[in-house]
This record gives C-alpha cells, structure tokens and sequence, in this order.
C-alpha cells in the first residue's frame, strides 16, 4: 500500500492476513492485528507521516498492508532524502533513525522506542575515531552505516553493507592511498578485505587518548612493520560486532546441508568469514531479497544467516525458504518496534531525535558521500 491509496478496512486487511500469512497466526490474532493495521493507516494519513520500515520488522510491521516504504538501510536512508513527508516514523534502530534526521533537519523523526539500540553503533564513539585518525593521519575513514551521529560527524564517508567494498575503493581513489580505516564492524572489515586480497590490522587502541602520541606512533609502526613489502592493500579495522550474526557457525551451513541436498545457503556479510566461506552467497537484505528471485535459486530449499524476522516474512512469500528454529536469531533492539509501540509513536508523537546541529552538519557529509556512490 502508498500513501495515496484507498484505506482498507479490517475486514480487508484480515482477508489478505488469512490469505498470506495464516499460519503464523490464529484467527481471532490475526482479526486483532487487522485492527490495528487499521488504525495504523490511519494515524499515518492523518499525520502526514511516512513510515520507513527496515527489512529486520516482523511480518505485521513490514507486510504491504502496512502503509511505508520497506528496505534496508542504504535504501531507506536514499528514501529518506526522497520524502516530502513533513513527519517520518522510523521502524528500525536509532542510528537509522538518526541518519533520517541528519538528512532531514527540519522534519520530525520518530522512533518507537529509545531501547532500540544496535551493538554495532555502541562498540564506538566519536573519540575513539579521533584516536585512529591520530595513529593514522592522513587515512581516509570509513564508517559502516551502524554508527551514531557522533561517529559519523568524524568519518569521511559512510558506506552500507551493499556498497562496503564500493566506497573503499572510491576513497583509496579520492585519497590517493592503500591504507583505509575500516570501522567498526570486524567481520564485514575482514570480508570485504578478503574480497579485495587486502590485508588487515586491528590496532591497540587501548591508551586512553589521542594525546598520548607514543602510543599512537607505536601502533602505526607495528602496522607499517607488519604491512612493509606487500603490495596489498591495508584495512585498519575495529573490533564491534553485531550481536545477531555474530552467533552464526559454520557447522550452522554444514548440517543444514546434510538435511537438507542442494539447500542454498545466503548470509549476511556481518557473519564471520569462517561461515561466509561456507555459503553460497553473502549480501545486505537487499541483495539477498533479490537473489531468491534468480531462476536456479527458486528450485531450491533456500536458507538465510541473517535477522530471523526477515526470513519469516520471506517465508510466506516463498515455499523453498526454510526456517529452521535452531539457527533463527531474533534482534532485539529491532523488536522493540511491534503494532502497540508504533501506534503509540504516532498518537503521541514520540520519540523525537534530535541530533545537534554542529553534529548534525558534520555527519551528513560522509551519508550523502555514501547515498552518492551507487
Ligand atoms: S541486527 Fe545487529 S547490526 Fe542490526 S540492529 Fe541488531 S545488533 Fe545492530
């Protein structure tokens, strides 16, 4: 559904929850959350808001009977550039709520629910990237999306997990360098290195400030050291990681492939590479929404390593998509957003980000630097 289509009533939308996803509800839950899509629409229209809904919801927050725009964070961050919507209610996380307002300073940006955090974005702070610009002057920074404001306003260019390694290339080009501080994702730093035959050093970054220069000249000659002869290029990297996909193994891929012949396996690239190895193809949600569409994949039993809540929703679209309890992990920064807090978000206007403005203007830089590299 847009924002420009007829309303549907309950019974409507019960009709279609039946058709599509009856058995993930009983009757009497899916009638009650027809209501409240329903009231949901309406809010919306009244408002004059735009939903932005990330693939991570569950299915009643992200099914087309939800008035929004469904995607993952490189493409709700382009949408968010595209609105004319005057009130935006973001259904993710709050740096993804954040990046819509650092876009958008004049609009309001609503979040469910403030817990919605992301172990990504909280492993790093603005001061720890001035710490690594000081041990490595001069090296381009890039920031994967899953940061705050605060580390952003530090970077030089953020990019998605879609465009990661896009964006490395575009800044050793634009620096004229092949060096690059990668942050803060460790898995996606050594999959995108691998990717590119690059090399790879995670600093000590234990001292406690920029200012302690020994340290810092310390740590650049152990990485000059360790690099010195090789015509790779050279990722500094950061130890955050997501809580979801960390938890990802190999022996995940391994036996799904001995119940299941001829499964094909999709990960996300925040999944270490010992399991990215072992999979069949790695991408952001986008990416892996699209693949299940190629024609020999649609033959197949197919399996995700990524936020269980999107494979449900996959699930009912697609009879090959497996779900399987035992590897299905559930984010629960992105289960704050449910039907009750969304509705309350809207009746009561909360809750609003705001972002400072020094800090605003010096983190949509390095967002718009990633909206522009396709
Ligand atoms: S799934 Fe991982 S990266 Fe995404 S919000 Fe949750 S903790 Fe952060």
């Amino acid at each position: 559904m847009t924002n420009n289509t007829t309303l549907l009533s309950q019974q409507e939308i019960f009709d279609l929850f039946k058709e599509k996803y009856s058995g993930y509800s009983p009757d009497f839950e899916l009638w009650i959350k027809a209501g409240q899509v329903e009231k949901l629409n309406r809010l919306v229209r009244e408002k004059k808001a735009v939903i932005l809904k990330h693939n991570y919801m569950s299915w009643d927050l992200q099914c087309d009977e939800v008035l929004g725009i469904r995607g993952d964070s490189l493409e709700l961050s382009r949408k968010a550039t595209e609105t004319d919507a005057d009130l935006i209610l973001f259904l993710g996380v709050k740096f993804m709520a954040e990046t819509a307002k650092v876009l958008n300073p004049t609009k309001t940006v609503l979040i469910p629910s403030l817990k919605a955090g992301c172990s990504l974005a909280s492993s790093i702070t603005g001061a720890d990237v001035r710490k690594l610009k000081a041990m490595f002057p001069g090296v381009p920074v890039v920031a994967y999306v899953n940061t705050d404001a605060d580390t952003k306003s530090e970077v030089d260019v953020c990019c998605a997990s879609g465009n990661a390694r896009k964006v490395v290339e575009w800044a050793l080009k634009e620096w004229k360098t092949n060096t690059v501080i990668f942050l803060p994702d460790k898995f996606l730093a050594q999959n995108v290195a691998r990717d590119m035959g690059a090399d790879i050093f995670f600093p000590d970054t234990s001292a406690s400030a920029e200012s302690n220069i020994r340290h810092c000249e310390e740590q650049r000659d152990v990485a000059i050291s360790l690099h010195k002869g090789s015509p790779n290029i050279l990722f500094i990297a950061w130890e955050g990681k997501c809580e979801v996909h960390e938890k990802f193994t190999p022996k995940d891929a391994i036996e799904l492939r001995k119940d299941f012949p001829g499964v094909y396996i999709m990960a996300h690239p925040e999944c270490p590479p010992e399991v990215i190895a072992e999979v069949d193809f790695a991408g952001s949600t986008g990416e892996m929404i699209k693949n299940i569409e190629k024609q020999d994949v649609q033959d197949r039993p197919v399996a995700f390593f990524t936020e269980c809540a999107m494979v449900e929703m996959l699930a009912a679209k697609h009879k090959n998509v497996l779900q399987v309890c035992s590897i299905q992990k559930r984010c629960p920064h992105m289960a704050q957003n449910n039907l009750e807090t969304v509705i309350e978000a809207l009746e009561n206007m909360q809750y609003e980000i705001t972002v400072p403005e020094g800090l605003r203007a010096k983190a949509e830089l390095p967002i718009r630097r990633m909206i522009a590299i396709k």
